[in-house]
């Protein structure tokens, strides 16, 4: 065999070995949804303060967001904790209330050949729990923090649902803190927008895809698409003025960019956005 053509075959042979590189960046953003688990209720009734929901079971999801725009990479939300897939079937975290993962945030990422160091942006809609599980995984990340957010943790009253060691790396990692809101990448196509009410600093996601069209990933500013339709919100709101205003802001803004709106929390919304490894672009 000439020396050359054994060379490219060892070279051949080699590059199948090497473990998988980091995915290069896109040339034109994509949104990967990830199934970060879901929470099981024998009883919904808190999920809308006007009674539609009293004694009522239901499901929500759990989802996170991998945003690979060109300069770099954008995580939403980190789900119920990687931790909880260790128990088939789930844990119950408060009586009535299971919260279950059938695969870990981390493993999609890593079919997705990316690697918690490769991310450089990390965000959330709120602090509550079920959307801080997998936060200190993401030490090296930016964090893009609401200001009203950060703000309402360090005050003495830490509010409800929080769970401050869920994303403890907050105090190693890099902090980037939002005022109002922020455009990501300065392009347009990723803006973090204030929408709070829900909690004092919650935020949504806008994102402008080239085929999608503009879609805005909710946070918790809907729980159901009925919520949605019917501008009911939760009992445990911080304040349901302020949720009013965004819900105003919101719809607004998906009418004026014929916007799709994703609701995190409905099982329903998230059914229909693409499986891993396909994505929205
Ligand atoms: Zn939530």
């Amino acid at each position: 065999m000439p020396h050359r053509i054994a060379l490219l075959i060892a070279t051949a042979l080699l590059a199948t070995a090497v473990p998988a590189q980091a995915a290069k960046a896109p040339a034109t953003m994509r949104v990967y949804a990830l199934d970060c688990g879901r929470i099981e209720f024998k009883d919904l009734g808190n999920f809308s303060d006007t009674g539609e929901y009293d004694g009522k079971p239901g499901t929500l999801a759990e989802p996170c967001f991998l945003v690979r725009h060109p300069k770099g990479d954008l995580l939403w939300d980190t789900g119920l904790g990687d931790h909880f897939a260790a128990t088939p079937g789930g844990e119950e975290v408060r009586p009535g209330v299971r919260a279950i993962v059938d695969r870990p945030l981390i493993a999609q990422l890593k079919q997705l050949g990316v690697a918690p160091a490769d991310i450089e942006f990390l965000s959330f809609s709120h602090f509550h729990w079920d959307h801080t599980g997998n936060a200190n995984a993401f030490a090296q990340s930016t964090w893009l923090l609401s200001r009203r957010e950060v703000d309402v943790l360090e005050s003495p009253h830490l509010p409800p649902n929080v769970k401050p060691d869920t994303f403890s790396a907050r105090t190693q990692a890099k902090v980037d803190l939002i005022d109002l809101d922020r455009d990501v990448f300065g392009d347009g196509t990723v803006k973090i927008l204030r929408a709070n009410g829900h909690t004092a600093g919650h935020q949504v996601l806008q994102l402008k895809l080239a085929k999608a069209g503009t879609v805005i990933l909710s946070g918790d500013l809907f729980h159901t698409r009925e919520n949605f339709e019917q501008e009911r919100m939760p009992v445990f709101n911080d304040s349901r003025g302020e949720t009013l205003g965004s819900i105003d802001r919101i719809k607004r803004i998906l009418k004026n960019t014929n916007g799709r709106l994703v609701i995190q929390h409905d099982p329903g919304d998230f059914k229909v956005l693409p499986k891993i490894p396909a994505y929205l672009d």
